[in-house]
């Protein structure tokens, strides 16, 4: 505390030269590897729990196997893997049986294949859709006029009721599939087991926020 935020994201140092990849590398003053000592000594610390360390290192492993050409030099190295194949191989490298997988109604069609998948493989799949629990958008406050449908019946995404249920079902892993803004929030929250990201919701952009990122110089303008 008391220095100024981290800024990472500002880092003006090449990536090869920067000091959190090169011994002796050069950063700004904003830097965390310089200012940041003890949350580095924390996560170290708590990557001596055995569980965490193997949860940490098959990651990282998983990480390096997403490529090809390791073997003739970093130059060359290229892409192999799409995320859902390397959420099945992760999941299999922890020995995982019992994944969840909260999903969003936007997204049935989507989660239908993707249950189908885990299954094939060979895991048990406990989904939950959003709405579950049919509990009217009124009970947190929300006005007629602020519902999608209105006049009618709504019911609200219920997140955190999505969690008890993996959370009921001791599943090892949950996978996220198109929760809203704020619900993924409640959802990652609430649930006990270490969760990952399949697809972050994008109504506009068909599930690809990034491309609103890409497209910042042209179409998306306005948002600067
Ligand atoms: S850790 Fe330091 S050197 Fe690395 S990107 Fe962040 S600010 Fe730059």
């Amino acid at each position: 505390m008391g220095q100024e935020l981290a800024g990472c994201a500002r880092c003006p140092i090449q990536t090869k030269d920067r000091l959190c990849q090169t011994e002796n590398g050069k950063s700004p003053s904003f830097c965390p590897t310089n200012n940041y000592p003890a949350a580095v000594d924390a996560a170290a610390e708590e990557l001596k729990k055995p569980e965490i360390l193997e949860f940490a290192r098959q990651a990282s492993i998983q990480e390096a196997e997403g490529y090809a050409n390791k073997e003739i030099g970093y130059e060359q190295v290229k892409p192999i893997k799409p995320r859902i194949q390397e959420t099945i191989e992760f999941a299999q490298r922890m020995k995982y049986k019992r994944l969840g997988l909260a999903f969003c109604l936007g997204l049935r069609p989507e989660a239908k294949i993707v249950e189908k998948l885990f299954a094939s493989q060979g895991f048990d799949v406990v989904s939950a859709l959003c709405k579950m629990g049919r509990t009217p958008k009124e009970d947190i406050g929300v006005r007629d006029d602020q519902k999608i449908n209105i006049g009618c019946f709504e019911s609200m995404c219920n997140p955190i009721a999505q969690a008890y249920v993996m959370n009921e079902e001791k599943t090892e892993f949950n996978i996220v599939i198109g929760l809203c803004v704020g619900h993924d929030s409640l959802f990652l929250k609430y649930a006990d087991a270490p969760c990952t990201v399949l697809a972050a919701k994008d109504r506009l952009l068909g599930h690809n926020p990034l491309a609103a990122v890409y497209t910042i110089d042209t179409y998306y303008r306005s948002l600067k």
